[in-house]
């Protein structure tokens, strides 16, 4: 029997290669920061080399903070390895409650809901709020998580342009043929670094009676004076109805999701939502290091000043250096080459410098769109983001990329 389904898959994967889309792991064996150490053809054994790191969503350096170490760590010898349960059956501990707690705070919102990751939390979000009698407006753009979970609900989709509030406004007058409507946007969207204009989308909301839930994913942490996210940055805190996120990148860099916002929204998904319902518990390790995280960045705002001061600095030198930059307004550069093949060569050049980023094209980005996506972290020093930007232009001047050279 598996003969032929061998051969289907074979034959699956061989076009995936041909494609050129077959995806390599990059084996890293250091921890996760500003200079790593990887495997330099991935097989162990081989030589090492050392690379800064411009690829990791570690916005904030978080993830081999010395104090979320000691946290879990702590709390690792207290509480245990695991909960061996969901959360509703014998898997909630003190832990986890001071966790959702912590974030309804950091938010300003009314209660929290943990998971395991935002990919859950944003599966399981929709399905148990609305019927095939409502509506969710969704930005064209959305992560995968909101698009798997719009497609688990049976509320009737509605597509707009990225970031296009004209499209929106007639999607929403579409949808006024529902009973409740959800607008769905990603608070930044991650392959441009753009944040949605979540002001405007607030006013269509009241004009046309819609609920607004917003993916701080990439945002939460980066995005704000005090990185706070979009909801900071836009002054609409305590407005959006729901709003989820991860722990996995600016906030620690290690696994967990939330949906935080309305009481009644966060309880409901306590009694119906699939993934909390059915998916082990997060161990009290991580949600100890969760607490500890939001600790250290409403402690002081050191964090978030570097991050904006090197993403700041960055962008200048990049863009002064002749580069097409898109206009970003989070952490996120995305440094434009348009051609697939330019921006394979244009990344694995830069490894041969110690530069480790990832170049994008289709179908991860629209086709001609191709791109190398730099993610600036707090973690990066000075000298680090100038052999960056030196590595960067040697090699765009050598593959001939700079405007005005
Ligand atoms: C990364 C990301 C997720 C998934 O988060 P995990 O916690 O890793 O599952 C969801 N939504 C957006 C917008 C993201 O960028």
């Amino acid at each position: 029997m598996y003969q032929d389904f061998q051969k289907h898959l074979q034959s699956t994967l061989n076009e995936i290669k041909e494609a050129g889309l077959y995806k390599n792991e990059r084996v890293i064996v250091s921890p996760q920061t500003a200079a790593i150490q990887v495997q330099s053809d991935n097989v162990q054994g081989t030589k090492e080399q050392e690379v800064i790191n411009f690829c990791a969503n570690n916005y904030l350096g978080l993830a081999d903070n010395a104090e979320l170490i000691q946290a879990a760590k702590d709390r690792m010898d207290k509480r245990g390895y695991g909960m061996a349960s969901v959360r509703f059956i014998c898997g909630t501990q003190d832990t986890h409650k001071e966790l959702e707690r912590v974030i309804s705070d950091f938010f300003g919102t009314e209660d929290t809901i943990l998971y395991a990751a935002c990919f859950d939390a944003n599966g399981g979000l929709f399905e148990p709020l609305l019927t095939e009698e409502d509506a969710i407006i969704s930005d064209a753009l959305n992560h995968a998580s909101i698009i798997d979970g719009v497609r688990l609900c049976k509320a009737v989709r509605y597509r707009y342009a990225n970031g296009d509030m004209a499209d929106l406004e007639e999607q929403l007058k579409k949808a006024q043929a529902q009973r409740f409507r959800i607008i769905a946007t990603d608070g930044v969207f991650s392959m441009d670094g753009n944040v949605c204009p979540l002001d405007k989308i607030y006013e269509l909301a009241q004009k046309y009676n819609a609920l607004v839930m917003v993916d701080e994913s990439h945002s939460a942490g980066v995005v704000g004076k005090t990185g706070h996210g979009v909801t900071e940055l836009y002054n609409m805190r305590g407005k959006v109805e729901i709003i989820t996120g991860t722990l996995g990148k600016a906030f620690g860099g290690s696994v967990g999701g939330f949906t935080t916002g309305r009481k009644e929204i966060i309880d409901l998904l306590r009694q119906r939502s699939r993934p909390y319902l059915f998916s082990n518990s997060i161990p009290p390790m991580i949600a100890a290091a969760g607490i500890k995280t939001f600790e250290i960045l409403t402690r002081s705002n050191e964090l978030q000043d570097r991050l904006h001061e090197n993403t700041a600095y960055f962008v200048a030198r990049m863009k002064a250096a002749g580069f097409d930059i898109k206009p970003t307004q989070s952490a996120i550069c995305a440094v434009m080459l348009y051609d697939a093949k330019l921006s394979q060569v244009f990344a694995a050049e830069l490894q041969k410098e110690g530069i480790y980023v990832t170049g994008f094209y289709y179908p991860v980005v629209p086709k001609g769109q191709a791109r190398i996506r730099v993610q600036v972290s707090a973690a990066h020093t000075r000298e680090q983001l100038d052999k960056c930007i030196a590595a960067f232009t040697k090699i765009g001047t050598k593959l001939a990329v700079l405007k005005n050279k």
